[in-house]
């Protein structure tokens, strides 16, 4: 496969950006070659600027449910274009979408619309701790919930319970207030709650774990956590950036019928434009300026152009049968991997719900991050470059997920299917 041009292209960006890029998995770091300039994408395809095609399952790290460059999407963006493209003023379209959003979640009263993931789980952050007047919050070790300081933190080493910044930059005071724990480990924040309950704030976990590989909790976890978060009174933050109208049109919360105080959303609900939001239970909601005393703002927010774009795809989720023609494809795909991997007995399995999917390079189940083998990952910097050769494209990094569109048709998914299982082949005899 030529690489030229991106190849040239990444040497160039490496003048402009650190690291060459705007956002760091971007940089191939954890896999080989440089990392594809992509110049334009239509349907379940991705286009490089050496005019390399690919079957793409990175999806744009998720927002792309609908396949790249739908048309409903583009109309309705090119329309409002039109009209200008920012007021700096409420419109229309910002009405139209939080409509649409709070009238098909039943948890979901009241939300603020934001530009990013982070933005909507810094804001919800501060919002839960202004709703409580406590400070701590408590996240789960690897579930990420974007850059903000207080949730670049990881678990403390040995007895502590504190976290410690991930990130330096991050000061060790701001560390201190978010306490990290196992997924699924029950005791652990049991012991953590009867310790500090009365200064925790909230806690805040991604439902259906999805950036450190797919860790997918049982619905017992869940259940129990939003009763023990009662008990306390502290609130649950459900962070549904990528689960939000992935797993069905309520998301994580509606999949596992579990009712979180706050939600964040981000990725899908911008259709491929920058939108995020926060929302929940009204009364937690009321305390958000200017109706309350947590300050929370925004230049660009609930802009028309991307809001448009966002009504545009949440409209074509929520039709009928939408998630499960989507599911029945991902069911069919992760099948045939999977009946090679047995076939084959490759020390692995297929990880999936909805439309994501993920492989493990084990064949024990894994439900949180320590489970996971580092080492395993060179087996996948292998396939990733294999894949890459033979016109598949995964997100470069064994701990991120696949995720599936509508676009993708049953043929290329056989396709795509039939180019891993021989990656795989071709890993597991080196
Ligand atoms: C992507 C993601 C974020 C951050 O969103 P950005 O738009 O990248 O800032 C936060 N939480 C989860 C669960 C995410 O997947």
């Amino acid at each position: 496969m030529k690489r030229n041009k991106s190849t040239a292209l990444f040497e160039e960006a490496k003048k402009y950006f650190p690291g060459g890029v705007n956002s760091p998995v971007r940089a191939f770091k954890s896999v080989h070659g440089a990392p594809l300039f992509i110049k334009n994408a239509n349907g379940c395809h991705i286009y490089d600027e050496d005019d390399n095609e690919f079957i793409d399952f990175c999806g744009s790290w998720g927002p792309m449910i609908h396949g790249h460059n739908n048309p409903a999407i583009r109309e309705a963006v090119i329309n409002t274009v039109e009209n200008g493209m920012s007021f700096g003023t409420p419109t229309i379209h910002g009405n139209k979408l939080g409509q649409l959003m709070i009238e098909n979640h039943r948890y979901l009263e009241k939300l603020r619309f934001v530009s990013s993931g982070t933005e909507a789980v810094m804001s919800a952050v501060r919002l839960a701790r202004g709703f409580t007047g406590r400070s701590m919050i408590v996240k789960f070790d690897g579930c990420y919930h974007g850059h903000a300081d207080s949730l670049m933190v990881k678990a403390g080493s040995g007895l502590a319970t504190f976290g410690t910044s991930s990130s330096a930059g991050v000061p060790e005071a701001f560390a201190n207030e978010t306490i990290v724990i196992n997924l699924n480990d029950l005791q652990g924040l049991e012991d953590t709650f009867n310790h500090y309950g009365s200064n925790i704030a909230c806690v805040i976990i991604e439902p259906v774990p999805a950036n450190n590989g797919l860790l997918l909790q049982d619905t017992s976890f869940l259940v129990w956590l939003r009763k023990l978060c009662d008990d306390f009174d502290i609130l649950l933050i459900f962070d549904e950036v990528i689960s939000g109208y992935r797993v069905g049109a309520e998301g994580a919360s509606g999949y596992y019928s579990v009712a979180p105080d706050l939600l964040t959303f981000g990725k899908i609900i911008g259709g491929g434009l920058p939108v995020g939001a926060f929302g929940g239970r009204a009364d937690i909601m009321s305390f958000i300026s200017p109706e309350g005393p947590v300050y929370q703002a925004g230049t660009l927010s609930a802009n028309p152009v991307a809001m448009s774009a966002g009504l545009a795809s949440l409209k074509a989720c929520l039709q009928n049968g939408f998630y499960e023609l989507l599911e029945q494809k991902t069911d069919n795909f992760v099948a045939q991997i999977s009946t090679h991997i047995k076939m084959k007995e490759y020390p692995m399995h297929m990880v999936h719900i909805g439309s994501i999917f993920w492989m493990a390079y084990s064949t024990d189940r894994i439900i949180s991050a320590d489970q996971i083998n580092p080492a395993s990952m060179g087996l996948f910097k292998e396939l990733h470059a294999y894949l890459l050769d033979n016109g598949v494209y995964l997100g470069p990094s064994g701990y991120e997920v696949g995720f599936i569109s509508a676009a993708h048709s049953y043929k290329s998914l056989e396709k795509a299917a039939s180019i891993i299982c021989d990656g795989l082949d071709h890993i597991f005899k080196k």
